[in-house]
């Protein structure tokens, strides 16, 4: 089942010029149920205007784009918040934590906000903080821990919702190697598990952990591989 699908995607800034600059000329790809999706690309290639535009962020200014049957076109602003709250989880390069929450409370924000139960959360977060290592932190706060820790924390919050779509932005931008390392496993196993992924970087070794790489440039894509499998130009 697709639950991602871009058209003709269009992106131009400055609209009231008449030769604006198009940071997005015309992208189309699908994103099925179940898969984990890197878009590559370096700095300036459109990577976070496209996530922006998926993210229900930013609008398109041509071409269509439904997410989870609802074309983002007829979403009013007031509806994006809360469509972003039911159906989508995000993970930032920089982690996006508050430092006046302690770390189980960043994590539980989000359901407390829909109000969902306390005892369902609360499985929920132990499931999630075992899988993620962060079980010893949850007590302490952002400010407390490191970066590899911040960003566990990130993802235990951007999860626990059991998002229909896992975006993240350069996730690994600011962590070691080897924290970099652990994410893309975690990203990973969460996949295995059935977690719709779609992360842009700009980073060949976090993209080489996803099933599949498109690679834009200019606002294009160009090329998309699939992992251990043949590549094809688009
Ligand atoms: P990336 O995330 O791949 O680095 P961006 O999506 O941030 O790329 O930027 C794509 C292009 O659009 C760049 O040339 C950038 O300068 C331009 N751009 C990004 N945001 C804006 C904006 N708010 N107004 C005008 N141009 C922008
Ligand atoms: P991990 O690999 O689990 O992310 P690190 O090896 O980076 O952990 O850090 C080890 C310990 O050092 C952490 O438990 C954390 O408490 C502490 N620490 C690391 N960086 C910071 C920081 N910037 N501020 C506060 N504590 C830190």
């Amino acid at each position: 089942m697709t639950i991602l699908s871009l058209q003709h995607i269009q992106k131009q800034y400055d609209i009231s010029q008449q030769n604006g600059f198009l940071a997005l000329r015309d992208v189309s790809f699908n994103v099925d149920e179940g898969e984990y999706v890197a878009i590559m690309g370096e700095s300036g290639a459109g990577k976070t205007t496209l996530l922006n535009i998926i993210a229900t962020l930013d609008n398109a200014t041509g071409g269509e784009i439904i997410l989870n049957n609802q074309n983002l076109k007829q979403l009013s602003e007031k509806h994006a918040a809360q469509f972003r709250r039911e159906h989508l989880g995000f993970v930032f390069q920089n982690f996006n934590l508050l430092d006046t929450f302690n770390n189980e409370e960043n994590i539980l924000l989000p359901l407390v906000l829909d109000k969902k139960s306390v005892p369902d959360m609360k499985m929920r977060l132990a499931t999630l903080a075992k899988q993620l290592e962060i079980e010893g932190i949850l007590k302490r706060f952002p400010y407390e821990i490191s970066g590899g820790q911040k960003q566990r924390i990130a993802a235990a919050r951007a999860l626990i919702t059991q998002p229909d779509l896992l975006l993240a932005d350069e996730p690994t931008g600011a962590l070691d190697s080897h924290n970099t390392e652990r994410l893309l496993t975690i990203f990973e196993s969460v996949n295995q598990q059935g977690q719709t992924i779609l992360m842009v970087t700009h980073s060949a070794k976090a993209a080489s952990h996803a099933k599949r790489t498109l690679f834009i440039k200019d606002g294009k894509i160009f090329h998309e591989i699939y992992r251990g499998d043949q590549s094809r130009t688009a």
